[in-house]
């Protein structure tokens, strides 16, 4: 065939072989067969295919800073429309890849895990994981610098350095091992393959030790937690199914959380311990004075062991303390004026008996020694005679007569003494009422008094602070409570303040407490709770109340109250929030009674 060179002959004789060839007619077989007339190569001037090349850029990863570096350099080369500058971009992106291959993870996976669990004087676990973050977020995005941070922290652990993990980047990168000239002997490919594998094979062996850890070893600790054991295990599902980066740092964010209620866990195990040990040591401190009574001291055991019995809480301890000390204090007080009383009636009855046996014996004498002298005065001759019986009973009458008087005397004296002893029993019980301000609860109903509401809102108000919980304090006013002491009387009203205590004890939580405000006034403390669900809890309250109604006399009498809910704030006192949830306690009045508002 001829060769042509006018393009439009070599159009009309490419047209009239497609003809004769009987091909179909379409483009690439128009873009071949003009390509072979006119002897040119059909690659060199196929079109830069910009937009399909474009469309398979956009469809790679591109979030870290290593992938948008080759991603802006591949979007120039197609600007350009540079198959060279595509060629060099892929030529270095693979060099990448080899060199990352080469870098010795697996030897350093090993040593990082030695130094991991050996004991450096001055490292402890919380500054090697810091140092450890540290060098993670400096690493990102790129894997040779994050070896060599790695692996200059790992030396600086195995030399005892605490400081060296905080190197300079440029150091760092100088620390790092030249990495192997390329796998040029199969040797050498070999090797980083062996160590590829091995790596991932012990990545695999740490996530499931982890896994284990958390599925079996942590559970065993946490018997009496079941949330947290429910936790650990979802965890362990975790830990073994967080292959993608994504699901890493979600389960970090995970751990994070299971470590910080872990601490919070352990925090509270150790306030239980101390309290427990406190109220032993309460308890043995006080078996020497409670000795004296057997009754006494089983009364203290009977406390003691009920709390044993039932969940324990710090709570529950803190309450059987402050219960103990109170029986303490008035065991003490009371013993006191009973010794007093018993010993000064001892005496006064010995001094009874002594005296009415004196008395006794004095009385018959002197009859016996009158009777003698009625016979000599009958028998008597003259007037001297009488004059010395006379005498004799005149003798013996003013010794009987003295006899007497020491005996009134003596009663009387004894008599003083039972007033006293009854004058000081009396000022021991109007002290003891004094004291009972001392005490922590109330008398009547068991719920904490304004002392104990002081000590325990203190106690919460801390926790909540430290924690940065939510604690609730709601204000508890009973409604026509007048009219129900009016028309059923007093008695029937101390009842029903019986009654909704114990309502109150048995429907809230038992981390809830529960004080006596005033007359028909109640406090409760609601911690690690936010408004809302207090709000449900009070709610639920007004509801029990009136399912399980109050009976007086077998008369039914439904209990209502209007109660004041707030949350306690950064700048509140007991007193400036008492005063918010008694201003909502108000508002519930004004708006009809029987409601929860929220101050
Ligand atoms: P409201 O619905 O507005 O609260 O009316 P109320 O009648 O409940 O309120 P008020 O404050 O007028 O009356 C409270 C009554 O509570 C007055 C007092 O006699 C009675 N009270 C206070 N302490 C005790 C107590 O220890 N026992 C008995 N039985 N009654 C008490
Ligand atoms: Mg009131
Ligand atoms: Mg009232």
């Amino acid at each position: 065939m001829p060769t042509l060179s006018n393009p439009s002959e070599i159009a009309r004789e490419t047209l009239r072989q497609l003809a004769t060839r009987r091909m179909s007619p379409s483009p690439e077989n128009y873009r071949a067969l003009y390509h072979e007339i006119a002897g040119t190569s059909a690659d060199s001037a196929a079109p830069f295919p910009q937009r399909e090349l474009k469309a398979l850029l956009t469809s790679l990863p591109n979030e870290q800073p290593a992938q948008q570096r080759l991603f802006k350099r591949f979007a120039q080369a197609f600007k350009g429309e540079s198959w060279e500058e595509l060629k060099r971009g892929l030529g270095e992106l693979f060099a990448q890849l080899g060199k990352e291959q080469d870098l010795p993870w697996s030897e350093l996976f090993a040593d990082f895990l030695r130094q991991w669990e050996s004991k450096q004087t001055g490292l402890t676990v919380a500054r090697k994981r810091e140092a450890l973050e540290r060098v993670l977020s400096g690493g990102a995005g790129n894997s040779e610098l994050l070896f060599a941070r790695l692996q200059g922290l790992v030396r600086s652990w195995s030399r005892n350095e605490p400081g060296a993990d905080e190197m300079p980047l440029v150091e760092a990168a100088k620390a790092a091992p030249a990495p192997p000239a390329a796998a040029a002997n199969d040797a050498a490919a070999a090797k980083v393959l062996a160590a590829g594998a091995e790596a991932a094979e012990l990545s695999t062996e740490l996530r499931e030790t982890f896994a284990y850890t958390l599925e079996v070893l942590f559970p065993s600790q946490l018997l009496d937690e079941p949330e947290l054991m429910a936790d650990a295990k979802a965890l362990a599902h975790k830990v073994r199914t967080a292959t993608s980066r994504a699901a890493m740092e979600g389960l970090q964010a995970s751990i994070k959380r299971f470590a910080f209620r872990l601490e919070i866990l352990s925090e509270d195990r150790a306030e239980l311990r101390a309290g427990l040990l406190k109220l032993l040591q309460l308890l043995i401190e006080n078996v020497g004075e409670l000795v004296v009574e057997d009754r006494w001291l089983s009364g203290q055991i009977e406390i003691v062991r009920d709390i044993v019995a039932g969940p324990l809480s710090i709570r529950s301890i803190g309450d059987a303390e402050s219960r103990l000390k109170e029986v303490i204090f008035k065991q003490g007080q009371l013993k006191h004026s009973l010794n007093e009383a018993r010993e000064s009636l001892k005496q006064m009855l010995a001094g009874f008996v002594d005296h009415l046996a004196e008395f006794a014996d004095s009385t018959s004498d002197y009859h016996d020694k009158i009777e003698i002298c009625a016979d000599r005065i009958s028998n008597a001759e003259d007037i001297a005679e009488l004059e010395d019986v006379l005498a004799e009973v005149i003798r013996e009458t003013q010794i009987i007569q003295l006899n007497a008087q020491r005996s009134r005397d003596e009663l009387r004296s004894a008599k003083q003494s039972v007033e006293e002893a009854e004058k000081r029993i009396g000022e021991l019980q109007s002290e003891l009422d004094k004291a009972s301000t001392l005490v922590r609860h109330d008398q009547l109903t068991g719920a904490l008094n304004r002392r104990g509401l002081e000590e325990a809102f203190g106690k919460e108000t801390a926790r909540a602070q430290r924690r940065k919980s939510t604690l609730c304090v709601a204000l508890l006013d009973i409604d026509n409570f007048k009219k129900l002491n009016d028309s059923l009387g007093h008695d029937a009203g101390d009842a029903a303040l019986i009654h909704l205590t114990t309502v109150i004890r048995e429907t809230m939580r038992p981390q809830d407490t529960v004080a006596r405000f005033g007359g028909e006034e109640f406090i409760i403390l609601l911690p690690d709770t936010p408004l809302e669900d207090a709000q449900t809890a009070i709610i639920r309250l007004q509801r029990e109340l009136t399912r399980r109604i109050f009976l007086h006399n077998n008369n039914r009498q439904l209990i209502t109250f209007s109660a004041g809910l707030t949350d306690f704030r950064p700048d509140d006192t007991q007193a400036s929030v008492s005063k918010r949830a008694d201003e909502a306690m108000f508002a519930a009045k004004q708006a009809g009674k029987n409601r929860v508002t929220i101050g």
